[in-house]
């Protein structure tokens, strides 16, 4: 008996570790292999796409990753890759040239093959990792200035009319500002209201730029010739009593600074709290209407005098010395206190609330990107998201903010950017430089009586 009994023991050791064996080589082989995200995810790749992907190993650390497209029965690599085998996820990106890959344009299919360094008794595998469709388009997207402000002025507005793909990202780019072009609905135009900083040069390029949904660009010059413009220089004095006031109402928990700490508050205030502001025009920027809801000059408050110029670089001095230098980049109005604050033209508030030095602000959008702004006010008529006509009140012109005395600081933005508005309150200037570029251009817009 007890021969017999250990005769059946061996063989079923044997297959017991077998099985176990064999459980476990499977299991090895069945673990979850790595995944992978193209990030963005585009549809097309163009001469000179980033691909972006998002690579993860459920089990051990990514080890190699390829990538490759297929088109018919081609398959080319685009770049094979050791990822180190340290990280278990990672993004992970590579550019693709795909017209020096021999490929034609049309549809093809991205194949990423991500390998981690967990070992499988068969080995990980050549399925892809990810298969992704996409559209190989090489081609450049047509562009054509159609119609251009000829000499726009430092600091100064123009318009741009460009005819380009209904689907392509078209730009003005004036510098380090840009300007989206906005599109002219069933037309393929793109208009762009644009300014120029004051200090700008005047031999400063302006471009036309159209970037397809493939990253293609297409690049062109705008004929305008840059006019010189005339800016002052000027000085406030700070008052050791304004600083006291108004330093506490625009930082909040500082009741109480001292005299010595007042310039540090003062920098603080006008340089930090400016820069945020710049940030929320931006913002506000960002709702504007595709087509123009003004017409004709813009309105200047009744009876006010304007007392500061376009641009005018201002040394703030305290105590005999200047604290700091700034830009004025929008004209500050008087008449009597608490005046009736007009809406310039027609539009929609986009912003009625304080806005930092600004204090209480109201900023209306009058669409293709032309916004105005109205600082400093003692009251609101107007809450945000209302629609106003050329010249309902807004509200009443006060001190709250970074303000000496009652007045109404006005700017006209172009897609946040502060531009001279004299220009917009002469109809003239209107029809010369921004619809006369409308007009050459067939555009079905006008924006001057
Ligand atoms: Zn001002």
């Amino acid at each position: 008996m007890n021969g017999n009994r250990s005769c059946l023991l061996v063989p079923l050791l044997t297959l017991a570790l077998v099985i176990a064996t064999s459980v476990l080589l499977v299991v090895r082989q069945r673990t979850a292999r790595p995944t992978a995200q193209l990030s963005p995810e585009l549809q097309s790749v163009g001469a000179n796409t980033v691909l972006g992907f998002d690579l993860e190993a459920p089990r051990g650390k990514l080890d190699t990753v390829e990538l490759a497209v297929r088109q018919g029965d081609r398959r080319v690599v685009v770049i094979t890759e050791s990822l180190g085998a340290t990280d278990a996820s990672m993004g992970w990106g590579a550019t693709m040239a795909a017209d020096s890959l021999g490929l034609a344009e049309g549809p093809a299919t991205l194949e990423l093959v991500v390998r981690d360094a967990f070992w499988r008794p068969l080995g990980p595998g050549d399925e892809p990792t990810l298969t992704w469709p996409i559209v190989l388009d090489f081609s450049a997207p047509a562009l054509a200035v159609s119609g251009a402000s000829r000499y726009p002025q430092q600091g100064g507005a123009g318009i741009a009319i460009l005819t380009s793909e209904p689907d392509a990202r078209v730009e003005v780019i004036c510098g380090d500002q840009t300007f989206v072009a906005l599109a002219e609905a069933n037309s393929g135009r793109h208009v762009a209201v644009f300014t120029l900083r004051h200090d700008h040069p005047v031999d400063l390029l302006l471009l036309a730029r159209a970037t397809d949904a493939a990253g293609n660009v297409s690049q062109r010059e705008l004929p305008s010739v840059i006019r010189r413009g005339e800016f002052k220089t000027g000085q406030v004095t700070l008052k050791q009593e304004f600083l006291e006031r108004k330093l506490p109402e625009l930082l909040p928990n500082t009741p109480d600074l001292n005299r010595s700490q007042l310039a540090d508050a003062f920098l603080r205030v006008n340089r930090d709290l400016r820069q945020q502001a710049a940030g929320k025009k931006h913002e506000l920027a960002r709702q504007t209407t595709a087509h123009p809801q003004w017409r004709g000059a813009f309105v200047q408050p009744r009876n006010t005098q304007v007392f500061s110029n376009y641009a005018e670089t201002r040394d703030y001095r305290f105590d005999g010395d200047t604290l700091d230098t700034q830009v004025h980049l929008g004209f500050d109005l008087a008449s009597t206190r608490q005046a009736p604050v007009p809406s310039a033209q027609a539009g929609t508030v986009v912003h009625a609330g304080p806005l930092t030095i600004y204090g209480n602000t109201v900023v209306v959008d009058h669409g293709l990107g032309v916004q105005t702004l109205y600082a400093h006010l003692s009251s609101f008529a107007v809450e945000t998201g209302a629609q106003v006509g050329r010249g309902t009140v807004l509200g009443r012109t006060g001190t709250t903010g970074l303000a000496v005395g009652d007045h109404l600081h006005y700017e006209v933005l172009v897609q946040g950017y502060p531009t001279n508005p004299l220009q917009w309150w002469d109809g003239r200037w209107m029809r010369d430089h921004l619809d006369g570029p409308l007009v050459d251009a067939n555009s079905t817009y006008r924006v001057a009586d």
